[in-house]
């Protein structure tokens, strides 16, 4: 191999990586950040919000604690932060696009 073909790779490399930290900056800045996992299941992004603070709900109205499909826009909330943490890695449970009944 020769050192301007490696030296691509490394960019390659280094590009990917920078590409991931901005998405991850991106992910965490979302409105009402908690958490985020990438579904082993679907390979998409799940975003755990307080609905309150993202505005997806109301207090007095709907459930606090939002699952956001990063990749379709699906949601789903829950009274119980722990309901909204348990379910954060199966969003073939929630999200219609993961479950196949809307078009990506
Ligand atoms: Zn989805």
């Amino acid at each position: 191999m020769s050192g301007l073909q490696f030296d691509q790779a490394e960019l390659r490399r280094l590009v990917r990586r920078s590409q991931r930290r901005q998405r991850d900056a991106e992910i965490r800045s979302t409105l009402g950040y908690r958490a985020h996992t990438k579904a082993r299941s679907t390979g998409t992004t799940v975003i755990l919000v307080d609905g309150y603070v993202q505005g997806v709900e109301s207090p007095g109205l709907g459930d606090r604690w939002a699952l956001i499909c990063d990749d379709h826009g699906g949601v789903v909330c829950f009274d119980r932060y722990e309901d909204a943490r348990a379910t954060i890695a199966h969003p073939e449970h929630w999200c219609p696009t993961c479950q196949g009944y809307d078009e990506p």
